[in-house]
């Protein structure tokens, strides 16, 4: 790490992902209720089920996308909710390795990561279209 670097703009962050890590055999209902829940209360791109591991991720999961702005109300909320259940919440930016591996924060118990594959330079992925459709309050 230089010292004379100068420090990082938070404009880097084009989104963010939140992964919700959790057991098909026994934590999945959990998982259930915690994506309906996210749904009924904010505007995110809730991504597919992964039953298995996939790329870095330690356990089966599901993505949450979301723009910057939300990150304010709906990280504090799954700190509130999550049930016991792990998340993963990241930055995007041009980086995926160290959003991943070196920079991320953690809802519930830390899991392994294995970042080993992601790409160093990339173009960061901008909030992905919601598909959600919030009524309620968080
Ligand atoms: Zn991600």
């Amino acid at each position: 790490m230089e010292s004379d670097a100068a420090p990082r703009m938070v404009a880097e962050i084009a989104s963010y992902h939140a992964h919700v890590y959790f057991d098909p055999a026994a934590t999945r209902d959990r998982a259930e209720r915690l994506r309906g829940w996210i749904g009924e209360r904010f505007r995110v791109r809730l991504g597919r089920w992964h039953e298995v591991r996939v790329g870095p991720h330690d356990q089966a999961m599901y993505q949450v996308s979301f723009a910057a702005d939300l990150f304010a109300t709906l990280v504090p909320w799954l700190m509130l909710n999550h049930g016991g259940l792990s998340i993963l919440v990241h930055p995007n930016t041009s980086n995926p390795r160290r959003d991943h591996l070196v920079d991320p924060i953690w809802v519930g118990a830390p899991l392994p990561v294995h970042g080993d594959a992601l790409p160093e330079d990339e173009e960061a992925e901008g909030p992905l279209e919601p598909n959600t459709d919030p009524d309620r309050p968080a």
